[in-house]
């Protein structure tokens, strides 16, 4: 099946010819066609399928008729975060090269006159996230009435982020008689309902989930002392000694460990930038864009920020913690290992890891072979000197099995107090921070500030590191060895090398 097969215009597979590529992907093979011929689709797929492109092309191809009304709409995507929505714009300027469409993003964190000013002038594509979507509706300035095509993207983040509020209201304010295409990696009950409600006679087109992880992904699991300061010089150490890294995601749970990561690697001189979901839409943006472009060769990452990014050509994934559902694990190693490129993840593994570890090795089907040996990391001098007092005594307490012992089921009971950022296949009350759980619906403002993806406590500093030149500081590095197969471990630190243990998964 080649793409002309599909019934794209000739502009839309011109463009397409120009990115390179010759063949769809499943998702577009099968959902294409149901497209142009003006069904609902409900689409059962994760990001990295080319689902975005999916819906994008053929959408290319219908709106070569036709002309957009002053603040009226002709299509309309919703995306959970500002980072999905501009990457999907990025798409419709790649694909739509050719034509003469007017795109607009409307996501938070930009001003209200500058979208108006779009919405004015016409827009045949609007991309947006729901808060702020809803904002200009209730200002009068956008009409759906004229939305013949509605994209729901990412849906079950929308659910995890508290949005399916939203997408119902804004379900009922686009026509009855709009096309729907609605995409989601899972299908929760809640998830369900909303396709039972909104879509009609929907053709469903589903690819595999990725439980598997990519062959040329070696994967290990390191060992780690449960304190914090511990995995963070382990952290260092693993960075410093990795072989052919040439750059990085370092996936934390929580916001709160994504700033001290992301500080205490800034600290030790490492090129590194942050992204998570209290960071203000510019800091966000601008680590991204540099992560891109190899300025910052590291990045210190939530699931829910990073999720759904397409950043290319990652050469190691690292699991600061451990994450605590076995798919987001998936998804995070997805990161490395592209398009049959070698990967290589690793993951800090602490004692009250075990269980996580046990349910990602029975879905991916196989075990994570374990680094035995040098890896007992001694106190780092420096970054315990820069704790606080308090903090280190609670260590030294922790670690002779006293008062501070972490509490049963949890880790440290500071940070069971701190919410988790949302994730995927979870009760959207459970998984909603505290402050989002019950969604304020009166004034203005906080509809956007109930959006996690946008900046609720105001914006963090993020220093700027890019004079670094190399990832970390100069650290003598081992003999470096000839290009390694995927699957061989020799591109690994040498003292990870120590005899493996591999166990059955699940065992
Ligand atoms: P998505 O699932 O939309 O996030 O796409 C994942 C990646 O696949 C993006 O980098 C796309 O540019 C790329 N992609 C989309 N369609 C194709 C295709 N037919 N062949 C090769 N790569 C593709």
């Amino acid at each position: 099946m080649s793409f002309s097969d599909l019934g794209l215009s000739e502009k839309v597979l011109a463009a397409v010819a120009a990115t390179g590529y010759t063949t769809p992907t499943p998702i577009q093979e099968q959902a294409i066609p149901h497209v142009l011929a003006r069904k609902d689709v409900l689409g059962i797929a994760q990001t990295g399928t080319g689902k975005t492109a999916a819906f994008v092309l053929p959408m290319l191809t219908i709106l070569e008729k036709g002309r957009a009304r002053a603040r009226m709409p002709r299509t309309l995507i919703l995306e959970p975060t500002r980072e999905l929505a501009a990457q999907v714009k990025e798409n419709f300027d790649r694909y739509g090269a050719g034509q003469k469409l007017n795109v607009a993003l409307l996501i938070g964190g930009v001003s209200f006159g500058d979208q108006d000013a779009k919405l004015t002038r016409g827009v045949d594509v609007l991309i947006a996230t729901p808060g702020r979507l809803l904002d200009h509706t209730e200002r009068g300035g956008l009409l759906l009435t004229g939305v013949e095509l509605l994209v729901i993207d990412e849906a079950d983040r929308m659910l995890d982020m508290g949005f399916i509020p939203d997408i119902e209201r804004i379900c009922k304010l686009v026509p009855f008689t709009r096309q729907t295409l609605f995409f989601t990696a899972t299908m929760p009950p809640e998830i369900r309902r909303i396709t039972e409600a909104f879509l009609h006679n929907p053709q469903k087109v589903e690819v595999s989930k990725p439980a598997t992880t990519a062959v040329t992904v070696t994967q290990v699991q390191v060992p780690a002392g449960r304190e914090a300061h511990e995995k963070r010089e382990l952290l260092r150490r693993l960075l410093r000694e990795a072989k052919d890294l040439k750059n990085a995601i370092i996936f934390c749970n929580r916001k709160r460990e994504v700033a001290i990561v992301h500080k205490s690697l800034q600290k030790h001189g490492f090129s590194v930038g942050a992204l998570h979901g209290d960071m203000d839409q510019s800091a966000r943006t601008a680590a991204l864009e540099q992560f891109r472009k190899g300025e910052l060769p590291l990045l210190v990452a939530s699931d829910v920020a990073a999720r759904g990014l397409d950043i290319p050509e990652v050469s190691h994934v690292f699991n600061f913690d451990v994450p605590h559902h076995a798919d987001d694990y998936v998804h995070r190693i997805g990161r490395t290992g592209r398009a049959g490129r070698t990967g290589t993840a690793i993951s800090i593994v602490t004692p009250l890891d075990q269980k996580s570890m046990v349910a990602i090795e029975k879905l991916i089907g196989q075990s994570i072979p374990r680094a035995e040996g040098d890896y007992e990391v001694n106190a780092d001098a420096s970054e315990q000197s820069d704790r606080p007092r308090e903090a280190r005594g609670r260590d030294r307490e922790r670690s002779r099995g006293g008062r501070g012992k972490p509490q049963r089921g949890g880790r440290d009971r500071e940070r069971s107090h701190e919410p988790r950022e949302p994730r995927g296949e979870r009760p959207a009350a459970e998984a909603r921070p505290a402050a989002e759980a019950k969604p304020a619906r009166e004034p203005r403002p906080s509809r956007e500030a109930r959006q996690s993806s946008e900046p609720r406590h105001g914006s963090r500093p993020q220093a700027n590191a890019s004079h670094v030149p190399s990832i970390g500081r100069p650290e003598p590095r081992r003999q470096r060895e000839a290009d390694t197969e995927p699957g061989d471990h020799s591109h690994l630190p040498a003292f990870l090398l120590r005899p493996v243990r591999s166990s059955p998964a699940g065992a």
